[in-house]
């Protein structure tokens, strides 16, 4: 049997510096499965689940096409649907999530750097939590993700609090976390905490043990 290959969790509330810290450790070489994208990726056109939204919600959560091309989903149709209703929501997150499970998988099995990462907002706010083997958490403060998050998006503070409000809390976050990234001062501090926890990794992938 192949031996199991270590799978760190990377999480984080909206604006704490995932893609930060994402960034620092494919610098080292280290295959991050990024949630976001794969969610993205299960609902392009030609996907099963794409023709399941439509007859669902009907074309008119479809973009208009181009060029010819099979219309895409109106991501920003859907969101503001699910966010006003919780139970197209569950319909919606009953049909995506095992979906998005499953690619996540797959894509974790083919990654060939010693350990891997899987990147996700919302990894032990669902069942993606159970793929991993160890909890890393980027933590800031409450208002300096609200700052960090509105200066990036075009999002409006009010915007970022109504996800947030989505997201674990802070202290539930970091209560399941084997590791911690502090993410409150300069963004210079990240290349070390990211070095030693490579370094951490490395080694608990070379003795094929998790925790
Ligand atoms: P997440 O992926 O968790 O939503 P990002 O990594 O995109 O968060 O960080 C949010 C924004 O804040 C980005 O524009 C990022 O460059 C910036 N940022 C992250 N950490 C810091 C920091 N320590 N100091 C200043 N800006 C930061």
């Amino acid at each position: 049997m192949a031996p199991k290959k270590l799978i760190i969790g990377l999480t984080g509330g909206i604006g704490s510096g995932k893609s930060e810290v994402c960034r620092r450790f494919i610098a080292k070489g280290v295959i991050v499965v990024d949630a976001d994208i794969v969610a993205r990726e299960v609902v392009e056109p030609g996907m099963p689940a794409l023709d399941q939204i439509r007859t669902h919600f009907g074309d008119s959560i479809l973009s208009a096409a181009k060029d010819n091309q099979t219309p895409p989903l109106n991501r920003a149709k859907l969101r503001e649907i699910i966010f006003n209703n919780p139970n197209e929501k569950a319909w919606l997150e009953q049909l995506l999530h095992p979906l998005i499970n499953q690619r996540i998988r797959t894509q974790l099995e083919n990654a060939l750097s010693p350990y891997c990462i899987l990147a996700s907002p919302l990894l032990l706010e669902t069942q993606q939590y159970l793929l991993v083997d160890r909890i890393l958490v980027v933590d800031t403060a409450e208002q300096l993700q609200i700052e960090r998050a509105s200066h990036r998006d075009a999002n409006n503070e009010a915007q970022i609090k109504a996800i947030m409000q989505t997201q674990l809390s802070r202290q539930e976050r970091c209560a399941r976390a084997n590791d911690i990234i502090q993410n409150h001062g300069e963004i210079s501090a990240l290349d070390e905490q990211v070095e030693k926890l490579h370094v951490l990794y490395l080694e608990l992938a070379s003795h094929n043990q998790s925790k």
